[in-house]
C-alpha cells in the first residue's frame, strides 16, 4: 500500500477565525485530509512573537480555533490536532536550529520588514519575532512533513525553512530532516465590512462565530461602490465589496437554474449574481436590499457551521480531550526526531535514572 506524504500547517492562536480564513487555508486543509497525511497544530507559541505583553487571550484562543477547525469539516479521525506548547521539542529544536541559523537569512525575510512598517503598536524588536521563521522550521522539521499548504506570500518562508533543514543536513552529514514542498493554495482576497483586505487587525471581519444577527448587522454596515450616492445612480458591481461577497456566497446563474429543476419549479428563483450586477449597473437595485440579499445567503452557508460550533462548544471536555489525543500522537514523532537530529549533531544524551 502507498504511504500516505505527510502534511503539516498551522495558525496562531491570535484571535476567532473569520470568512478569509475559511476560504483560503480551512478549506484547503478539509480537502487535503483525504489524500493525505495530515497534521494541524495551533501555534499558540507563535503568538508571542506579536503579543509577547498581552498574553491573556492566548489560551482561550486556542480553544475557539480548535472550535472553528472542528466546525468547518477538520476531522480529528482523519487528521491529527494539536497543540504546539503540548509538544515542548518544538522550543528544543527551535533552540538547535537558531544555532545553525545565519542573522541576516532572518533579517532578509521580507515579513519581517514589512511587518514592521504595518505594526507600530507592537514591540517587534525582539529575537522571538526576528527568529519566527526558524520556530516554524522546527514546527515543520520535527514531522519530517512532506509539503505545507501555503498562500503564494508565505513562499520566502518556506524557502528559508528548506535553507535551514538543508544546512543542518549538511553540517552533520545526516539527512535528518525532509526539505517540504509546497502545496499552493489560492487566497482569494475576500474584502471586510470596511472594503480592506478581510483580517482580525483591521477589525472588519465576519467571523465563523458570528451568530445570524451579527452577521446580518455587518453585512448591512458594509461599503458598497463609494460613487453610488443615490439610489437612482447606477453603481459598479467590480468595486463593491458586497458584490465581491455576492460572488462568493450568492448562486451563481448555472447554480440557480439547476436548483429550480430540481426543485421541480422556475417559478420564483433566488436572484443570481449576474442578475444582481446588471441590476446594480441600471440602478433597479439599491444597495439596502442588495445587501439583505448578500446576508440572507450568506447566513444560509454559515448556519451550519454556527450550529455545529454552538454544540462543539457546550461539549468544552471534548474538544480538550481531541487536542490532548492528538498532541500525545504528534510528540511520538517528535521525540523520534529530535532524538535522530541530537544524535546526528552527537550531543544526545540520556539523563541518568536517578535524575529522571
Ligand atoms: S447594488 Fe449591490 S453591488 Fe451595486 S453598489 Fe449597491 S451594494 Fe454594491
Amino acid at each position: 500500500m502507498e504511504t500516505k506524504k505527510r502534511v503539516l500547517s498551522g495558525m496562531q492562536a491570535s484571535g476567532r477565525l473569520h470568512l478569509g480564513n475559511l476560504l483560503g487555508a480551512l478549506a484547503k486543509w478539509k480537502e487535503l485530509q483525504d489524500g493525505y497525511e495530515c497534521f494541524y497544530f495551533i501555534a499558540d507559541w507563535h503568538a508571542l512573537s506579536t503579543c509577547y505583553e498581552d498574553t491573556h487571550e492566548i489560551k482561550g484562543n486556542t480553544f475557539e480555533i480548535a472550535v472553528d477547525w472542528l466546525s468547518v469539516g477538520i476531522d480529528p479521525e482523519k487528521s491529527t490536532i494539536f497543540v504546539q506548547s503540548f509538544i515542548p521539542e518544538h522550543a528544543v529544536l527551535h533552540l538547535l536550529l537558531s544555532m545553525i541559523t545565519p542573522v541576516p537569512w532572518l533579517e532578509r525575510n521580507p515579513t519581517y520588514k514589512e511587518k514592521q512598517e504595518e505594526i507600530k503598536n507592537r514591540d517587534l524588536t525582539t529575537y522571538g519575532f526576528l527568529g519566527y521563521p526558524v520556530l516554524q522550521t522546527a514546527d515543520i522539521a520535527l514531522y519530517k512533513a512532506n509539503c505545507v499548504p501555503v498562500g503564494i506570500d508565505q513562499l520566502p518562508h518556506l524557502e528559508l525553512t528548506r535553507e535551514i533543514v538543508r544546512r543542518f543536513n549538511y553540517i552533520y552529514k545526516k539527512d535528518v530532516f525532509v526539505e517540504p514542498e509546497e502545496i499552493l493554495s489560492e487566497t482569494p482576497k475576500l474584502p471586510g465590512t470596511d472594503g480592506r483586505k478581510m483580517s482580525k487587525s483591521y477589525n472588519n471581519a465576519i467571523y465563523l462565530s458570528d451568530p445570524p444577527e451579527e452577521i446580518e448587522k455587518k453585512v448591512r454596515s458594509m461599503l458598497t461602490d463609494p460613487r453610488r450616492e443615490r439610489r437612482a445612480d447606477p453603481g459598479n458591481p467590480e468595486i463593491c465589496p458586497v458584490f465581491a461577497l455576492h460572488n462568493v456566497y450568492s448562486p451563481s446563474p448555472s447554480q440557480e437554474k439547476l436548483q429550480g429543476i430540481s426543485r421541480g419549479t422556475t417559478d420564483s428563483p433566488a436572484i443570481d449574481i449576474s442578475e444582481i450586477s446588471d441590476q446594480c449597473r441600471t440602478a433597479k437595485i439599491g444597495c439596502v436590499d442588495c445587501k439583505i440579499i448578500l446576508a440572507k445567503n450568506l447566513i444560509k452557508k454559515m448556519q451550519p457551521i454556527y450550529e455545529k460550533r454552538c454544540k462543539l462548544k457546550s461539549n468544552p471536555q471534548r474538544i480538550y480531550e481531541i487536542l490532548s489525543q492528538g498532541s500525545k500522537k504528534a510528540r511520538k514523532i517528535a521525540i523520534a526526531t529530535l532524538k535522530e537530529a541530537t544524535e546526528a549533531m552527537g550531543i544526545h544524551m540520556e539523563a541518568p535514572r536517578s535524575t529522571r
